[in-house]
């Protein structure tokens, strides 16, 4: 598959992985917007929240306690996080492989832009 986190998954593009196991690897976003910035992946390549299937209901659930863990092992489990997923070009997606961005410590603004 010619996309970019598919590419990172197989060690094909070099990145600052922080986590990974037989379905999940989390790395550090390449222009983090917080000091914790960091991408949680699955290694399946889906598109879109609009393209996932129930065959990946536990996939998604682990995705995010993934995401807390890292929180927690960032230490901003309890000043908080923001746990985001864009879907499609208008709410701001460029790569077309679904990722959770875990992001804290700092404050984060409410609405987002
Ligand atoms: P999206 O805009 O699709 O929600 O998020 C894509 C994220 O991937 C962006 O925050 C962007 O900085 C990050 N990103 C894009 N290319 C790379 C890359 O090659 N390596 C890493 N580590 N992050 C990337
Ligand atoms: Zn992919």
């Amino acid at each position: 598959m010619d996309c970019l986190f598919c590419r990172i998954v197989r060690g094909e593009l070099p990145a600052s992985i922080v986590f990974e196991d037989e379905e999940i690897v989390a790395f550090e976003d390449i222009n983090p917007q917080a000091p914790v910035h960091l991408l949680v992946i699955p290694r399946k390549h889906v598109p879109t929240l609009n393209d996932l299937t129930p065959e990946e209901d536990a996939l998604v659930g682990r995705l995010h306690r993934v995401a807390a863990e890292l929180a927690r092992a960032r230490g901003v489990e309890e000043t908080g996080y923001r746990v985001v997923l864009n879907c499609n070009a208008g709410a701001g997606q460029t790569v077309f492989h679904i990722h959770l961005h875990l992001l804290g410590g700092r404050d984060l603004q409410w609405p987002p832009g």
